[in-house]
């Protein structure tokens, strides 16, 4: 066997099952030991500098010198107890990744080694951030930008340092992260969804945001993946002809969980744990050597924050087991890919779920006012939703039949649709006295809904599942806070159009009762086309979406266009999420990012094939040539007839080689030609277009030899190797 792949198989084959992580003690009496919550702060500073924190967390309030020093001094305090050696700003640059630059508490005087941390470097720290996507925001000449401290989000210890979660901006001040329109967005909800839960209960004084992001993963054996150039340096297979069984038996979902994995599991989870990260759920996703894991929901900064650690521990983790964590979406052609459920729900500081339908008819109004807001901002951005999930690596999943398709809409789920239809089909709202509006009649009847007994729709992007909405076409590897921002921006834009509304009517004289019923019925009637409850794979749908004049994502770099549009800017602007100079930069750095991916993915193929495919190929048409001519040797004329299989697959492995080379010779000259083009966007479009169409023609080429070439000979993991091994 090539000796590639052989000693792959061989490595693979002596990596056994092991705990490297493991405790013996309950998980109780560790969770959240690498934290350094609020109540563990009391503990390490003056009530004073205490109760300025909690300040700072909880209502955003500025830090005085004296208290950011002290707050300091007890963090290092802590970290230094615990092992640490070394403190980070952690920010979330524009790479669905997270940024770290650690600096040593170390310090040295007159002779004297002591540790150090001051106010001013726990707030704000200067990254030599020149290399980080930008936009153009900030020249590489003046390559300043700065991290600074969230409070609102927890310090945390990991590998001997001190992580200080933060915001990256530039320095005049524009967000050059995904955290800071997050929190911004996070604002802008909470005020405008204060705003009209106060018509139903005055004592309401914010609103936040609760996210329960659910994980789906790959695992692949490293010397596997190790032996794959497309895995190591563009995270999924490129070429490789499908397993003859993959998840057609459907055998793997939910089964038991191999002993390797279980392994990995405990030890990465034992591992979060320690971050008060609150693991609930594992278990087999559908495809091959595909995996979930969920956490319990929380305020939506720290699950955010949480996800992103948990990636970073889940690589860590897999190191030692020998094991690659792969959060690409599509790592292999054929099987379902991988995504990141986001379950979003909004919540007052009363306590009160806004979007669980109860038992009462004030209750159940202001449910309905929430959700008819959802729905007209789903409904109104629905591009521009989409638009915040198209990713190069999303894109090979988006559309393609599974979770989730290319077009928006909402799946409520029969009981729930079948109130909206009562709702819309109702006799003028206005008419008679409140008691006897029929609108309060439908109001009464919406039972409670349990989230265990609603009905599912996997195939909805966005579906109501009983006390909060599953947005389900974010990317396994995204950085979910890019997605949601949007949905939290647009929600609160409708919100504030909600309450405005409900204003005016009560000027004009209604009650309140019916003037909420009266915009409810507004917004469902305005926004009803967004409303889906069949297939969301069918044809069927495609065409009817597009009846309905809802817009598909038919190509991601011309999804960007939407950072351009008026509503978008208008929409941003007016809440104060992001400028129209931060949308420019957003918009630069999709289109950038898309063309590299792209373009790293565009040579690797071309490398692939060129050095494993073509000489393996080679090497088993001469094995072939060798066999013809012996045949030759021994049966004269007669072996024309008696080897005309093997002539025959000689002649087609020919073809398929000339074929690549010529498929790989204009992949090239489609890069060079898209990269001569200056405009970002353009070049992107390029791409999308000649660069990927070019790429599939040399795969199909690839995986036609891979399936003429003698086993033995082909120099990379299979398809099968990585799925099943
Ligand atoms: P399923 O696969 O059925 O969607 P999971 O248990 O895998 O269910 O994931 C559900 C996720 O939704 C969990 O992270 C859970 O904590 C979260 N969740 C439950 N209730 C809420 C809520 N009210 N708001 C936000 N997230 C929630
Ligand atoms: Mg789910």
């Amino acid at each position: 066997m090539a000796t590639f792949r052989e000693r792959a198989l061989n490595e693979a084959a002596s990596h056994g099952s092991g705990r490297y992580y493991s405790e013996d003690r309950p998980v109780s009496e560790y969770f959240g030991q690498n934290v350094l919550d609020l109540d563990k702060m009391r503990g390490y500073m003056s009530q004073k500098a205490y109760e300025a924190v909690v300040a700072s967390a909880k209502y955003g309030a500025k830090l005085d010198r004296s208290a950011s020093d002290e707050i300091a001094a007890g963090m290092m305090k802590w970290a230094i107890e615990m092992g640490a050696t070394h403190y980070t700003h952690l920010f979330h640059p524009l790479t669905d990744s997270t940024a770290e630059k650690h600096e040593a508490f170390i310090k040295f005087k007159d002779g004297k080694a002591f540790e150090k941390f001051n106010g001013s470097a726990l707030v704000q720290q200067e990254p030599d951030a020149s290399s980080f996507p930008t936009g153009g925001l900030r020249n590489t000449f003046e390559a300043r930008g700065y991290s600074a401290w969230d409070p609102s989000s927890p310090v945390f210890l990991m590998d001997g340092t001190l992580c200080i979660p933060s915001v990256f901006v530039s320095y005049t001040g524009e967000a050059l992260d995904t955290k800071v329109p997050n929190l911004k967005s996070l604002h802008a909800l909470s005020e405008a969804a204060s705003k009209v839960a106060r018509l139903f209960d005055e004592n309401v004084a914010a609103v936040r945001v609760n996210l329960g992001i659910e994980q789906e993963y790959f695992l692949v054996d490293e010397s596997l993946y190790n032996s794959r150039p497309d895995l190591m340096l563009c995270g999924r297979t490129i070429i490789g002809h499908t397993s003859a069984k993959d998840q057609q038996l459907e055998d793997h979902y939910f089964g038991a969980i191999p002993s390797r994995v279980s392994s990995f599991m405990k030890d990465f989870e034992s591992e979060a744990y320690k971050l008060g990260i609150l693991l609930q759920t594992r278990h087999n996703e559908v495809a091959p050597n595909q995996f979930e894991c969920a956490p319990v929901y929380c305020e939506a900064t720290k699950a955010i924050d949480q996800n992103m650690m948990l990636m970073i521990i889940m690589q860590k983790v897999a190191e030692r087991h020998h094991l690659k964590a792969i959060f690409h979406e599509k790592p292999f052609d054929g099987v379902n890919g991988s995504g990141k459920h986001c379950n979003w729900s909004i919540m007052t500081d009363t306590g009160v779920n806004l979007l669980s339908p109860g038992s009462t008819p004030t209750k159940n109004l202001q449910f309905l006012s929430f959700y008819a807001a959802v729905i007209r901002a789903v409904y109104r951005h629905h591009y521009l939703l989409m638009s915040s999930v198209a990713t190069l690596s999303n894109s090979y999943r988006l559309g393609g039949g599974e979770a989730p398709p290319a077009v928006m809409s909402i799946f409520s789920g029969s009981t729930l649709y079948g109130v909206f239809q009562s709702i819309l089909n109702m006799s003028d709202v206005k008419e008679s006295s409140d008691n006897s509006l029929e609108s309060i009649k439908i109001v009464n009847s919406i039972p409670e809904i349990f989230p265990d007994n609603t009905d599912r729709n996997r195939t909805s992007p966005f579906a109501f599942t009983g006390n909060r909405f599953e947005f389900r076409a974010v990317g396994s590897s995204q950085n979910v806070a890019s997605a949601v921002f949007v949905l939290n921006s647009i929600v609160a834009e409708s919100l504030n159009d909600f309450h405005a509304e409900v204003c005016r009517l009560e000027e004009a004289g209604e009650s309140r009762s019916s003037a909420v019923m009266a915009v409810v019925r507004d917004f469902l009637s305005q926004s009803k086309d967004i409303m889906f409850e069949g297939n969301g794979y069918s044809r069927e749908w495609e065409l009817e979406a597009e009846r309905r004049g809802l817009r598909p994502i038919k190509n991601v770099p011309a999804a960007y266009e939407v950072y351009h549009e008026e509503a978008t800017e208008k929409l941003f602007g007016s809440i104060g999420v992001l400028a129209k100079n931060e949308l420019d930069a957003r918009f630069e750095i999709l289109s950038e990012t898309y063309v590299k991916k792209l373009q790293i993915e565009a040579r690797v193929i071309g490398d692939m094939c060129l050095n494993h495919v073509i000489p393996a190929a080679v090497k088993y048409q001469n094995v072939l040539i060798e066999n013809v001519k012996g045949m030759k040797d021994i049966f004269g004329a007669e072996s024309a007839e008696l080897c005309a299989s093997e002539m025959a697959t000689l002649k087609s492995i020919s073809m398929y080689i000339n074929k690549l080379s010529a498929d790989v010779e204009a992949l090239v000259n489609a890069r060079k030609k898209a990269n001569v083009i200056e405009d970002m966007a353009e070049r992107a479009r390029m791409y999308s277009h000649e660069v990927k169409d070019m790429m599939d023609e040399v795969r199909d080429s690839a995986d036609h030899l891979e399936m003429l070439i003698d086993d033995e000979m082909w120099p990379l993991p299979k398809y099968r190797e990585l799925l099943f091994f």
